[in-house]
């Protein structure tokens, strides 16, 4: 895929071949429509042009002119969502880490049961009856501080049952040190379970060393097989790839972690670490791009013949593209969503812990809505360069804060690459497979 087939021409379309005739991206509100070759020779001219009013006009006389419904930046946002840095240590000595290897630059740190239930507390009652909320396990290695893990999840669900909130769990991990009991734990309550894995053996072992440098791969693996093992359906067990120059060979890592029973396999790019280590350059930004396209197009054969194939970045681009996604940032980091470290703070996200610049407020009095609302306001795509004059504004989002924050925007040719090309499979899917993208979400 080169750059020119999908680099920002005029801001409010991008046009696209799904196998069965040329369609357009609406950028506002994220609408996919199958258009006739003659439209599609007129918007090319415009594009082609870089014309913003014939861009435009055209938009119009198609009716296809949306008007943008987020020109607003929200106001207060509610909390529904909470991670907790409940250890800030780790065991390994991952070479990219943003939490610099688990203590986040200062000092190794576990959080007690009394900062880890008032955060619980305070998400729960924040929330109205019949709300869910979320509450994640972070570290470090959260698994390092499992007992205030489980008196925090307990509290949790004994707290949301006398409220009447749905509550969801999840728990990040570099599975070393799961025992048969955790498995036994995370099932009973419903754990959403991401375990980091960057590869096959040495692969893996070589970003993802112990400590002492040993090698940890067959460990994770054999501490896994309880999860893997559970199929009662109750725990999901995904695994994270995070993809650096040493580890691109990604649809052999898939296959491998699907044939070893993962519920999900996704991969993201290493773009910012806090010693520059391992993240990626253009280059290996273009390679990558190859390597997710290869494991696409296996999805898509898969899914044509009705073949479980769980692949996470396909599935979860293809049911926001479905769903019409439409939204002004790329998570809900500083909004919906933020980080606490062991000590009780709150930042906008578990990668900003320790940030004072980015720190939200703290579970015992709660979020700074000046300081939120100046997040959210410097933050918005429309605030952002060269976001807002980009087509997939709205689905990207604008890229990963802390990487922005970090290091810049080094990845959009591959973040536009990866879009045109699941727009194009979404084109051929809407025609061969319409049950299936109804199956991952329901569309607009
Ligand atoms: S970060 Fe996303 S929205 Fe911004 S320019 Fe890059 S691809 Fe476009
Ligand atoms: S800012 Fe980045 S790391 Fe933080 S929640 Fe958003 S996408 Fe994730």
């Amino acid at each position: 895929m080169t750059a020119t087939v999908t680099e920002p021409r005029v801001r409010g379309y991008h046009l696209f071949d799904g196998g069965n005739g040329p369609h357009i991206l609406v950028s506002a509100g994220s609408l996919v429509y199958a258009i006739p070759p003659e439209a599609r020779e007129l918007f090319e001219d415009a594009a082609e042009a870089r014309d913003e009013a014939a861009a435009s006009a055209l938009l119009a006389r198609f009716g296809l002119d949306v008007p943008v419904a987020l020109d607003e930046v929200p106001g207060e946002v509610p909390l529904r969502s909470i991670s907790l840095a409940i250890a800030q240590t780790c065991n390994l000595g991952c070479t990219y880490c943003y939490a610099e290897q688990g203590d986040f630059g200062g000092a190794a740190k576990l959080m007690s049961e009394q900062v880890a239930h008032a955060t619980v507390d305070r998400l729960v009652d924040d929330a109205a009856a019949g709300e869910r909320i979320t509450i994640a396990f972070l570290g470090g290695e959260p698994l390092a501080n499992r007992r205030v893990l489980r008196s925090a999840t307990e509290h949790a669900a004994v707290r949301a049952a006398e409220r009447g909130v749905r509550v969801g769990y999840s728990i990040t991990t570099n599975g070393t040190l799961v025992r048969p009991d955790d498995a036994e734990f995370f099932a009973r309550h419903g754990f959403a379970v991401t375990v980091s894995l960057d590869g096959v053996g040495a692969v893996h072992d070589r970003l993802r060393p112990a400590r002492n440098g040993r090698p940890t791969y067959e460990r994770v693996l054999r501490r896994l097989e309880p999860l893997l093992n559970d199929r009662r359906g109750t725990m999901n067990v995904s695994a994270r790839v995070t993809v650096t120059p040493r580890n691109l060979s990604l649809p052999e890592t898939l296959e491998e972690f699907i044939s070893l029973g993962f519920d999900s396999v996704g991969f993201s790019p290493m773009l910012s670490s806090p010693t520059g280590a391992d993240e990626m350059a253009g280059s290996d930004l273009n390679i990558m791009l190859e390597q997710m396209t290869a494991c696409a197009e296996r999805f898509e054969e898969r899914v044509e013949k009705g073949i479980a194939y769980p692949f996470l970045n396909a599935v979860n681009a293809l049911r926001e593209i479905h769903r019409g996604t439409h939204r002004p940032y790329p998570c809900g980091a500083g909004a919906g969503y933020l980080g606490a470290s062991a000590d009780g703070e709150l930042f906008a996200c578990h990668r900003f812990v320790g940030d004072d610049e980015r720190k939200m407020g703290d579970v015992l009095t709660g979020v700074d809505p000046a300081r939120q609302l100046k997040w959210l306001d410097d933050r918005h795509v429309h605030r952002q360069q060269p976001c807002s004059d980009c087509w997939a504004r709205y689905l990207c989002g604008g890229g990963c804060h802390h990487e922005v924050i970090g290091r810049g925007r080094p990845a959009c040719d591959y973040i536009r690459g990866w879009l045109h090309h699941c727009l194009c499979m979404y084109a051929r899917l809407t025609e061969k497979r319409p049950d299936y993208l109804d199956v991952i979400g329901p569309g607009r």
